[in-house]
């Protein structure tokens, strides 16, 4: 047998996987060489360092990782959506790879080179909104949110900033205080940022409202607790991550784009979970007719290697000094080499049109099983980016009370067989999935067979 295989034909030109695209567990997980790993990790990684699975990965093609002990898994994790086009995939790795041999830096602020150029032209273009921006690129999510704010604030010079219960949007000083759980990205990190304001969003599973009238309790919330007047951003997930993959009412948040418009606030789409690609629309915030003023991308952007952005109307990027924005790996040549492929895969279809394919897999075996086991009280999401929440038995029609219990066995047992599903939600009572668009449906398929037998082994 080689080590080379073709995907099964689903449509466009199959892609050639490096590793086999199927699970296959042939030691105890996690195996003796990852055990031995993570004896040595906990000699010298800070314990504040955790992880989901310490299996320790030697490779990854496709929607497969390889461990060290020969184990293939099944990634519905992606690395929480990061290598969205696939890990390793193959123009990713021969952009990023001939820009090594080329140029791996140089500081854009010193002296420029043209892909951060390049990166900037093709956000100006797949980003919501037909009006002039400008872009700056930045190293990590946290950091992006951090720009999108000191953007915002330079621009209205106002101070108060304002986020959606349930968000999660980094772990730097700023970015602690914008998250809705303290525990544990806050916890005894203190003093947090001050002047920002935490408010109720639209949770249709959990609160009921439509729309329009969660927009009115958010926007009623903004005008007692801060004041428009003194309002800089309104940071929003178009659809929440780590806060449980929350889908908004239709028409929630127009109405605060609306609102922020009339009143002057800059409101900023925290996509760096939702975009690219993932949701079947280029950026989630498509799905809801809403065209933010500011765009904050990362995760996904360049396959794998560290990039984010933060894109949007001219006149609030351009409002900053020259060197008000920037920072020394910001936009590294080799990273937007990366992106500049992921781009193209966009602009290709290929990436959108696996987005409708793998949701249609996934929520017609989602909804299935939720017909059979009532403690799965809602599926939700977009595209590749979708999820289950459990609650107790008997209580999907009543009080919906959370079950993260079942959520850690179903990790837990699906893991021992070769499938990481990774965990989300305030209450810890999510099931995401957010596997790579290389996933086939043949893979999806197993997946949901082994998440049916995790269900049906439950206590
Ligand atoms: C992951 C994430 C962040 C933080 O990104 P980092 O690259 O981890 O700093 C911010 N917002 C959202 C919605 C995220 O999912």
């Amino acid at each position: 047998m080689t080590d080379t295989i073709d995907a099964p034909a689903s449509g466009a030109a199959a892609p050639v996987f490096t590793i086999p695209q199927e699970r296959r567990i042939v030691t105890a997980i996690p195996g003796p060489r990852s055990q031995e790993l993570h004896a040595r990790r906990l000699e010298v990684v800070s314990a504040g360092v955790s992880s989901v699975l310490p299996v320790y990965i030697a490779r990854a093609n496709g929607a497969v990782l390889e461990d060290v002990d020969g184990n293939r898994f099944l990634d519905f994790g992606a690395g929480i959506g990061v290598t969205t086009v696939g890990h390793t995939e193959a123009s990713v790795v021969a952009a990023a790879a001939g820009q090594l041999q080329d140029v791996i830096h140089t500081l854009f602020t010193i002296t420029p080179y043209e892909e951060y150029v390049r990166v900037a032209e093709w956000l100006a273009k797949l980003t919501p909104g037909d009006f002039a921006k400008r872009s700056v690129l930045v190293n990590s999510g946290a950091e992006a949110v951090e720009n999108g704010v000191k953007i915002a604030r330079r621009f209205t010079r106002r101070r108060a900033v304002a986020v959606l219960d349930h968000a999660y949007h980094g772990r730097t000083n700023l970015t602690m205080a914008m998250n809705y759980k303290a525990h544990p990205y806050a916890t005894g990190y203190g003093p947090l940022a001050g002047d920002v304001y935490h408010a109720p969003g639209s949770y249709p599973y959990r609160d009921g409202l439509s729309g329009a009238d969660a927009a009115k309790r958010t926007i009623s919330y903004l005008e007692k607790a801060v004041g428009a007047t003194d309002l800089a951003c309104l940071v929003v997930e178009p659809i929440q991550g780590e806060g449980g993959f929350m889908v908004p009412a239709d028409g929630y948040l127009p109405a605060l784009q609306e609102w922020c418009t009339a009143n002057d606030v800059v409101m900023i789409a925290d996509e760096i979970q939702s975009g690219m690609a993932r949701t079947g629309r280029v950026f989630a915030s498509e799905h809801f007719d809403w065209v933010p003023d500011l765009v904050l991308s990362a995760k996904g952007i360049a396959g794998g290697l560290p990039l984010a952005a933060v894109t949007g109307r001219a006149e609030i990027m351009d409002a900053s000094q020259p060197g008000g924005l920037g920072g020394t790996f910001g936009g590294n040549p080799v990273a937007c080499a990366a992106a500049i492929a992921v781009f193209e895969a966009i602009d290709r279809g290929e990436l959108l049109a696996a987005g409708a394919r793998i949701e249609a897999a996934l929520t017609a075996g989602l909804e299935g099983l939720r017909e059979r086991y009532d403690i799965i009280g809602d599926v939700r999401g977009r595209g590749a980016m979708q999820a289950i929440e459990l609650v107790q038995p008997g209580t999907a029609e009543t009080t919906k009370e959370p079950n993260p219990e079942a959520v850690q066995e179903l990790i837990a047992f699906a893991a021992e067989r070769g499938v990481l599903f990774l965990s989300a939600g305030t209450f810890g009572n999510v099931l995401r999935f957010l596997p790579s668009l290389a996933v086939t449906d043949e893979l999806v398929a197993d997946a949901l067979s082994v998440l049916d037998d995790a269900f049906a082994a439950l206590g």
